[in-house]
């Protein structure tokens, strides 16, 4: 396949603005890097947290995007896990150093010099894009590349967050009815949890979305749930919902915060905390979780549901999501080869 010395791809110039669409070199692959033509990529709540400026530090000008599902169109010295034509998908953790104490320990997700797709190296809201091989996923075939997208985040973080809250949970809270919510739903559902969802107070549309989605409850944030909650998962970025959750949560149960930033935590009265509840946050992903979540999916089967995108109506897709605006997840699609 040809390649051409240019491309699409929107760019965020600086915080605070919005994309902007323009033509650019296209990247070549450095070596161990793969050169992908972006089918699809998913649009997450962290996007927005970067064009707010509320994520220090991004690469800029820079790609957003870090649910990419493409083919391979060429490879860098060295690769040898993928060949050309194959489909991918690159998610959020776009490389680490493999020496450092967290790497060694098995916790690469906390490297201390991690790199991170779309976010301190150009993800996916462009035609092409590259990435190391080591950190991408073969994909299951049975996913068409908007559906595929959404599980490369929602689905992978979800499904860390969920597994994060522990073996003994029979009923599970869901706090922000989004993407990722949508996705780790049907799996608790599927392995037999009792799903309660909790959504923007007034949120009928997605308490019904919940609903369908197997939710034996769906109410607002603030409402206190049938039965106690033995885990409770926060994909809202909205810090009062942490003290909501504790006090719908059984005792030993735990919280756990999905996001990578949340608006900051009112206090609260120590008993919320007491009888052994436990609030953690979950920060990244392994390439172990993008594995299992990969072979969990086909199996449930996850269904995902999705919106879509033109390149070029990023700014529309992150502003819908902003709102609230989102049934599932929204996907940016790009055209495909002429
Ligand atoms: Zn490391
Ligand atoms: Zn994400």
């Amino acid at each position: 396949m040809d390649i051409p010395a240019k491309m699409r791809a929107m760019l965020l110039e600086a915080p605070g603005t919005p994309l902007r669409l323009q033509e650019i070199a296209v990247p070549r692959p450095a070596p161990g890097q793969l050169l992908i033509r972006v089918h699809a990529c998913g649009v997450c709540r962290t996007d927005l947290h970067i064009v707010d400026g509320e994520l220090p530090q991004p690469k800029l000008p820079l790609i957003l995007g870090h649910e990419i599902v493409g083919s391979v169109v060429t490879c860098g010295a060295g690769v040898a896990r993928f060949r050309c034509g194959d489909r991918v998908g690159v998610p959020w953790l776009g490389s680490t150093c493999g020496r450092c104490r967290y790497c060694r320990k098995g916790q690469e997700n906390l490297c201390d010099q991690a790199r991170f797709t779309g976010y301190t190296v150009d993800g996916g809201y462009a035609e092409y894009a590259v990435a190391d091989q080591r950190y991408c996923f073969p994909l299951p075939p049975v996913y068409g590349d908007a559906a595929a997208a959404p599980l490369l985040c929602a689905g992978l973080i979800g499904y860390r967050t969920y597994r994060l809250a522990g073996e003994h949970v029979e009923n599970l809270g869901i706090y922000g009815f989004g993407a990722a919510a949508h996705i780790v739903a049907q799996i608790a559902v599927h392995q037999g949890k009792q799903v309660y969802a909790f959504t923007r107070p007034g949120d009928l549309p997605a308490q019904a979305f919940a609903r369908r989605l197997g939710a034996v409850w769906a109410g607002d944030a603030g409402a206190v749930p049938p039965q106690l909650l033995d885990a409770a998962l926060i994909f809202a970025p909205v810090g009062t919902l942490i003290p909501a959750a504790l006090q719908a949560t059984a005792k030993g149960g735990s919280v756990v915060c999905g996001g990578i930033h949340m608006s900051d935590i009112p206090a609260f009265p120590y008993r919320l905390l007491w009888e052994e509840r436990l609030i953690r946050s979950v920060a990244n992903l392994t390439r172990q979780d993008g594995e299992e979540l990969l072979a969990i999916a086909p199996r449930v089967p996850i269904r995902t549901e999705f919106q879509i995108f033109a390149l070029e109506q990023a700014n529309d897709a992150l502003t819908r999501l902003r709102a609230g605006a989102l049934e599932g997840a929204a996907v940016l699609v790009m055209p495909g080869p002429p």
